[in-house]
């Protein structure tokens, strides 16, 4: 992390942060809030290293002891705790009062970051909230939360609160280093861990290869005009899917949630919807040959079914393979419909 630039899709929150810290004051007790992974406790730390590096004022220059030791979590005059077992107890804020109470030993502050704030139970929020009333000299308090209204109103009340926005698909991308499509795509499954780069990047590898798979066996089913031969490729290609939706248990859901994702593709190429907004855009030639050969309703109606067996398997009411089977039986009617009509 090297400068405020860096942190993506805050502007608003940075700036407001570069005014507080550079420009006004160095004490106060602050709240970073917004949703999970959006760079709350990035700006915390950045925030730090601004007020406490040697050869900058502006922008923190990463290089030197002070800077070095807030990213090693080890700088003497900065304190952070995180829940242990989802849960801060009133140890670690004990802890947390006793560190305020010195004096800054290398630092113009003795600062204090509480990630996942909203984690304390109730006697560690009133302990903290003693803090926040009568907040000792020259100490900087950071809380961080993504669920601020589970908060004390009375901790809500002492604290500058500092919004963070949800990211968008394109700024998740940029700060991964994937394509864009493949972070909408991530999104649209409903991602919520995008703290460790790494982890997310290789998800998105598997689920780009089982969009490949999927698509493959979707040419196959509806890719071609039917006929005899074709309608036993066809049979062929059904199981197939079937097999593969069912290889594993942890990955069925989202499996049939791409399933999901290509059939709205089809279902938006149908309609004549731009591009842009597609999912699978990367895939539009081969969705745009399936579209072809059905009709909007029978999509549509495959749509349904899929968003029906999805449902049914996450709310954990059906069996997953009596399940999968059943939509595969509806995808075969539609499909001799389709053909049947042509
Ligand atoms: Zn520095």
């Amino acid at each position: 992390m090297n400068s405020h630039a860096t942190i993506i899709g805050q502007k608003r929150a940075i700036k407001t942060l570069q005014h507080e810290f550079i420009e006004k004051q160095h004490t106060g007790s602050y709240l970073f809030e917004g949703p999970r992974s959006v760079g709350k406790h990035t700006a915390a730390q950045l925030m730090l290293k601004t007020l406490f590096c040697q050869t900058s004022q502006q922008q923190p220059c990463n290089q030197c002891s002070h800077c070095k030791k807030i990213s090693r979590r080890s700088h003497p005059d900065l304190l952070e705790i995180s829940p242990e077992k989802h849960v801060i107890n009133i140890d670690r804020i004990r802890e947390a009062i006793v560190h305020l109470q010195y004096p800054p030993l290398e630092s113009p502050v003795r600062a204090l970051i509480v990630d996942d704030a909203d984690c304390m139970n109730r006697f560690a929020a009133n302990a903290l909230l003693k803090v926040l009333e009568e907040p000792p000299e020259k100490t900087l308090l950071i809380l961080i939360s993504s669920r601020p209204a589970t908060l004390l109103p009375t901790i809500l009340s002492r604290c500058k609160r500092i919004r963070f926005n949800p990211l968008s698909g394109k700024e998740r991308a940029s700060i991964l280093g994937i394509p864009d499509e493949d972070a909408a795509l991530l999104t649209h499954l409903g991602e919520e861990s995008w703290e460790n780069h790494e982890a997310v990047r290789e998800k998105s590898n598997v689920i780009a290869q089982e969009c490949d798979r999927l698509l493959k066996l979707l040419g196959e089913i509806y890719g071609k005009p039917g006929n005899s031969e074709t309608l036993k490729t066809t049979s062929t290609a059904l199981w197939k899917l079937a097999s593969m939706l069912l290889e594993n248990d942890a990955t069925l859901p989202r499996r049939l949630a791409l399933l999901q994702s290509m059939l709205r593709d089809l279902c938006f190429l149908k309609e004549g919807i731009h591009a842009d907004t597609l999912l699978h855009s990367k895939a539009k030639n081969s969705l745009q040959t399936i579209a072809s050969h059905f009709d909007q309703e029978n999509i549509l109606a495959l749509l349904q079914r899929t968003d029906h067996t999805l449902n049914a398997i996450q709310r954990g009411y059906a069996n997953r393979k009596i399940a999968v089977e059943h939509l595969l039986t509806g995808l075969e009617q539609a499909l001799a419909k389709a053909q049947g009509g042509r």
